[in-house]
């Protein structure tokens, strides 16, 4: 469902120097299957995620998402492709402060070609437990309930990847669990691939598979080697 091929990624610094963040030989992941990615601070979690979401065009490598190589395509095709196919869980939920909960999820399908369906967000903001919030904005929701919100978004377009960077980063101790159940269920019931990147291992060890990037990404373990 996803396959990563010679991923390379590096940056121009402001000296002229490229510094390389990723060298990502293969990855894959099978449909449904969910992957939790660990790995210390800087060592490219986020920049693989991007990648993989098309949001960041990597040096050289294929990404392959349900059959279709995305980084053959331009932005605008990406971000197509994006909306089709991805959801994106971010730290800071990225809620749109000036819509309620409801038009939220109803935005995270503006973008995809399946039909915009109130229905749908109802029920997946029924589903994460918020249909008495729906006219709430973002203000007026804790930040529990803003990343159910968030959720509820990137589901709304059945999409075949979610990605999740650190979901339950921002939310208070007690929701977390709730929300890593949410993130999972759902994506089990609705037969959708999940890669979560994690700094917890209490999150972590709940995943049949855990990737560590540093031994994906050999960029990293060249670092390590030359103890830089
Ligand atoms: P992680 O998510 O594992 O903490 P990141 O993917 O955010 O790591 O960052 C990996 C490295 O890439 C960091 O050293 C970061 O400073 C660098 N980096 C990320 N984005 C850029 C950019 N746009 N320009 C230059 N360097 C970047």
């Amino acid at each position: 469902m996803l396959t990563l091929e010679n991923i390379k990624k590096s940056y121009a610094q402001p000296n002229g120097e490229r510094v390389e963040i990723l060298d990502v030989p293969s990855l894959h992941i099978e449909a449904a299957e969910q992957v939790a990615l660990i790995g210390p601070s800087g060592c490219g979690k986020s920049t693989l995620l991007h990648v993989i979401a098309g949001i960041t065009k990597p040096n050289s490598g294929l990404v392959k998402l349900d059959g279709v190589a995305l980084t053959r395509f331009s932005e605008a095709g990406r971000d197509r492709i994006r909306a089709d196919k991805l959801g994106y869980v971010f730290q800071t939920f990225n809620l749109l402060a000036g819509f309620s909960a409801l038009e939220n999820v109803m935005l995270g399908m503006t973008f995809a070609r399946k039909k915009r369906s109130s229905q749908r967000a109802k029920q997946l903001l029924d589903r994460v437990g918020l249909s008495h919030r729906l006219n709430n904005k973002p203000a007026a929701l804790s930040v529990g309930e803003q990343q159910r919100v968030a959720v509820a978004r990137a589901l709304a377009n059945q999409p075949k990847l979610l990605l999740a960077d650190e979901p339950t980063a921002n939310v208070d101790p007690q929701n977390q669990q709730q929300i890593i159940d949410l993130i999972r269920e759902t994506c089990d019931e609705e037969k959708i691939a999940l890669l979560m990147v994690t700094h917890s291992r209490e999150v972590s060890n709940q995943f049949d598979r855990i990737e560590k990037l540093e031994e994906i990404n050999l960029v990293v373990q060249n670092i390590r080697v030359g103890g830089v």
